[in-house]
């Protein structure tokens, strides 16, 4: 499990939806110390045991739970049966951190909460099976918005949040051809919209916009299933 914001009942009902319960979960990684990403993690790791894992900074920041694991932001890590590559963000936290996971010789990049892009972060998730990637917000919508000016500067910072076309120009500096799922995640409701979404990735990487997943936050998001059988396997150019 990455992060989880949630009150205890309702990470169960999400996990519920795709039959699996907290009992599945062997480690929980926390990207960041922001509320939604480690308001749920102490009490969710109570309640089931699992050790969870932050950089230095991150576990810094955790008070209300003992013997948090951590990893080198700079170094790969195992957990199970994943090579798992932090990947270092500019975002307004300690030690924010996204993460690579490889298994099986495959790829899966996984980047929210970055307010800019960084050579460090194209080199790290060129090449991916498949990516869940943040489009935070609509610039127009935003500055435009209701949100008080100071909360606006800070998401449109380099250590907010990306938008729309900050996020398609990472992806137009990736490799791209691997792609079998690309979703589209921490999509801001007020200052965004799931068309927007859509309509600016499936341009910029030329794929059909119906091959795209983006996260709806009441209703999170179905398993996606990557393979390496050549034979079944569907990339979003295909
Ligand atoms: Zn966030
Ligand atoms: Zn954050």
């Amino acid at each position: 499990m990455i992060d989880n914001g949630f009150s205890t009942k309702e990470a169960d009902k999400r996990m519920a939806k795709l039959g699996v319960s907290g009992e599945d979960i062997s480690a929980i990684l926390v990207t960041h110390e922001h509320a939604d990403h480690l308001g749920g993690v102490a009490r969710y790791a109570r309640r089931y045991g699992m050790p969870v894992w932050a950089s230095h900074g991150t576990a810094s920041m955790i008070k209300d739970l003992d013997g948090v694991e951590c990893f080198n932001s700079h170094q790969s890590f195992e957990l199970g049966e994943f090579s798992i590559e932090p990947i270092l963000v500019p975002h307004d936290a300690r030690e924010p951190t996204q993460f690579i996971f490889k298994s099986n010789e495959l790829k899966l990049g996984v980047m929210t909460d970055t307010g800019s892009i960084t050579q460090h972060m194209v080199e790290a998730l060129t090449g991916c099976d498949a990516l869940l990637l943040e489009c935070n917000y609509d610039r127009e919508m935003l500055l435009n918005g209701a949100y008080p000016e100071s909360l606006k500067r800070r998401v449109v910072g380099d250590w907010g949040h990306l938008d729309n076309l900050q996020s398609v120009d990472l992806l137009k500096q990736l490799e791209t051809k691997k792609l079998q799922h690309l979703v589209l995640a921490h999509v801001s409701e007020k200052n965004n919209s799931h068309e927007l979404v859509l309509d600016c990735v499936s341009a910029a990487i030329q794929c059909d916009r119906a091959r795209l997943k983006v996260i709806d936050q009441d209703d999170g998001l179905d398993w996606c299933t990557l393979t390496t059988d050549n034979n079944r396997k569907e990339t979003l150019h295909a």
